[in-house]
């Protein structure tokens, strides 16, 4: 595992979001033996121990100086809100005050024991977000900072202390640009997919971008087997402009193409996010374009209905847009599917609780 570039931010060094390599030079530093790092790396992701006092493979004068001179806590729950349909989002505080979200979605297929099949965390990468995406409350905050390492992994250890179950998939689509905190985001990644923390595996965990080419050319040369998704929303270059602004950095032509040698390196399948805005994107011609995009390499397209930002006062272009109805929503995935595309519909789960896709802005 490679060691991660890290934001500095004020206080004692974390412990969590180190490889074991980092936690050797760590313990070196401490003037201790580097078999240690293998032991406190354990002892968080194995054994889950959240205080100092449970660590106690170790001797009782380390502890006292790692509790001394590191953080063993990189967030702290605020506020678990509970929706109606059993998504809880969560309210950290980080260790500088600033505030991030992370939602837990149970899926609606049910176990014969009575629990949810999948257990979906989407965690944030990013205090706030600059590339304003129009229907995006998030993009409402500015960006403060990258989340570090282990305020990304810290997201995961905390909410599956709420679930009886194991959370069984994450995915990046919370507040943030994962690529651009791409360093951080894949030190997490390295954690909370290797074999030894059983938190979770490659296939279950998707990095959602909003576009950001030279982040997937980098995640397809560094051939990364986790599912890639990219934030679709407009099939036109001007369309995907109005809604994203990131397009005119990157526009669709370029970010089809690095989505292709990205398949081409990876053999991996792609998901397209499409937000479906009554007017703007839901007509035929757009059936047509989506599928004629979709059918480019094996993909398949999350059709998602667009969730209030009202709370947020939206101004401008984003207060005009509006959710396709129900019935033209329906017509859109019948179209889809009669063109050969895989479709599948995201749910709007945590809706009550502004915890639905786009939604999150610190509203609690
Ligand atoms: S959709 Fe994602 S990338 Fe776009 S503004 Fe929101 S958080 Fe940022």
């Amino acid at each position: 595992m490679a060691v991660a570039k890290r934001d500095i931010v004020a206080g004692p060094p974390e412990l969590k979001g180190r490889s074991v390599p980092d936690l050797e030079v760590m313990m070196l530093n401490l003037g201790e033996k580097k078999y240690r790092a293998q032991q406190v790396y354990d002892a968080i992701y194995v054994e889950r121990r959240s205080t100092f006092d449970e660590f106690t493979v170790l001797p009782q004068a380390l502890r006292e100086k790692l509790a001394a001179e590191t953080r063993l806590e990189s967030v702290r729950v605020d506020t678990v809100q509970h929706s109606d349909d059993g998504t809880k989002k969560f309210l950290f505080t980080l260790h500088d005050d600033r505030k991030v979200e992370s939602v837990l979605i149970p899926s609606e297929l049910i176990e014969d024991d009575g629990h949810p099949r999948r257990r979906t965390l989407c965690v944030s990468t990013q205090v706030g977000c600059n590339l304003g995406c129009q229907f995006c409350a998030t993009a409402t905050l500015k960006l403060a900072r990258n989340l570090t390492a282990g305020e990304i992994v810290d997201q995961f250890l905390q909410a599956q202390l709420y679930s009886t179950k194991p959370i069984t998939n994450v995915v990046f689509m919370g507040m943030g640009e994962p690529m651009n905190n791409y360093d951080n985001v894949m030190a997490a990644v390295d954690i909370l997919n290797d074999q030894r923390t059983k938190m979770v595996a490659p296939r279950r965990t998707t990095l959602s971008t909003a576009g950001v080419v030279p982040g997937i050319i980098r995640m397809a040369d560094e051939k990364r087997i986790i599912k890639l998704a990219v934030s679709l929303h407009a099939t036109t270059q001007g369309v995907r402009e109005q809604l994203m602004p990131i397009a005119k950095k990157w526009p669709l032509t370029e970010l089809m193409e690095a989505i292709e040698y990205y398949y081409q390196k990876t053999r991996k399948s792609v998901t397209y996010e499409y937000i479906l805005f009554e007017g703007l994107n839901d007509g035929e011609d757009d059936v047509k374009r989506l599928a004629r995009l979709a059918r480019r390499l094996p993909t398949k397209v999350n059709v998602i209905p667009f969730h209030d930002i009202d709370f947020t006062h939206p101004q401008g272009f984003a207060a005009d847009l509006r959710p396709t109805s129900p019935q033209k929503f329906q017509w859109f995935l019948d179209r889809l599917r009669e063109e050969g595309v895989q479709v599948f519909i995201r749910s709007s789960s945590g809706q009550d609780i502004d915890a639905a896709c786009g939604q999150l802005a610190l509203s609690a």
